[in-house]
């Protein structure tokens, strides 16, 4: 049984603890709920557990498309070993849909559908409110190298693409999420960190309703309800 060591991070959603493999680590999910950069701060009942698993369903059918992940065991409701990687200082966002940040910048409504699909880079400095930067910021601060990002953005399209299409046969609609990667001690590039609703925008195909943390952050109630239906949806239950 792998044990739990000490502490390395404690986030606004997860803890993440060293184990006796140092190339493992081990992922505790919390109800803790936060929005705008830390301001709105609250707790959704269950979420924890919800996010370990659907964030683990998601990895392994990803990890079977050919996407290298960071998962390795599921160690209970809420705990989950993966692999240490030192994190790519970047939030990958994939857009399908405008919806949040994006439709408040361009004056889009929400819902307009893109022509293409859009890829942003924010850095990850919650000080800073991880601002957008582009290939050129990332080249010159040495966040990744030209091939890295090229591989990084190659994954994203092609995770936004199985995705997409599992969620379709499920009757959600994948808006638009957002994406970590990390370097293995091996220096491979794998998907990290989380796909869940607080990391996601998804809506129902038919109603268009909101089944995500967007419930949490516009207050429109509901919260635990959307969860769970995203859960029951992608694991039957
Ligand atoms: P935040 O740091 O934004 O508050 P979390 O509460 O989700 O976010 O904390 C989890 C932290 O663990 C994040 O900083 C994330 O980048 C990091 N992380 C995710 N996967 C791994 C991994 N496989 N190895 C090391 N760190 C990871
Ligand atoms: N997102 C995230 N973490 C962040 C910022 C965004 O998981 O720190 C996700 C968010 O859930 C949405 C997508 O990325 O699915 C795009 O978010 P957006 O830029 O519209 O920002 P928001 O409206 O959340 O401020």
């Amino acid at each position: 049984m792998m044990k739990r060591e000490e502490l390395l991070y404690e986030g606004k959603a997860k803890k993440v603890y060293a184990t006796d493999d140092p190339n493992l680590v081990l992922v505790d999910y919390k109800d803790d709920a936060t929005a705008f950069n830390g301001l709105k701060k609250g707790s959704i009942q269950g979420k924890g557990a919800i996010n370990n698993r659907i964030t683990n369903h998601l990895m392994q059918l990803l990890e079977k498309q050919g996407i290298p992940t960071h998962f390795e065991t599921e160690l209970s409701e809420r705990e989950t070993l993966v692999k240490k990687v030192t994190i790519v200082p970047l939030e990958v966002i994939v857009r399908n849909i405008a919806a949040g940040s994006l439709a408040a910048r361009l004056g889009l409504p929400e819902g307009t559908k893109l022509q293409k699909t859009v890829l942003e880079f924010c850095y990850k400095d919650d000080e800073l409110g991880d601002p957008m930067v582009n290939s050129y910021h990332i080249a010159a601060m040495g966040w990744a190298t030209d091939d890295e990002l090229k591989l990084i953005s190659d994954y994203s399209l092609r995770i936004n693409d199985i995705l997409t299409s599992y969620l379709k046969e499920l009757g959600i609609e994948l808006i638009d999420f957002k994406l970590e990667f990390g370097k293995t001690s091996g220096g491979t590039i794998v998907l990290a960190d989380e796909i869940s609703p607080d990391t996601c925008r998804f809506w129902d195909s038919q109603t268009h309703e909101k089944l995500d943390k967007d419930r949490f952050r516009r207050d429109m109630g509901g919260v635990e309800d959307a969860y769970h239906e995203i859960m029951k949806r992608l694991m039957g239950e």
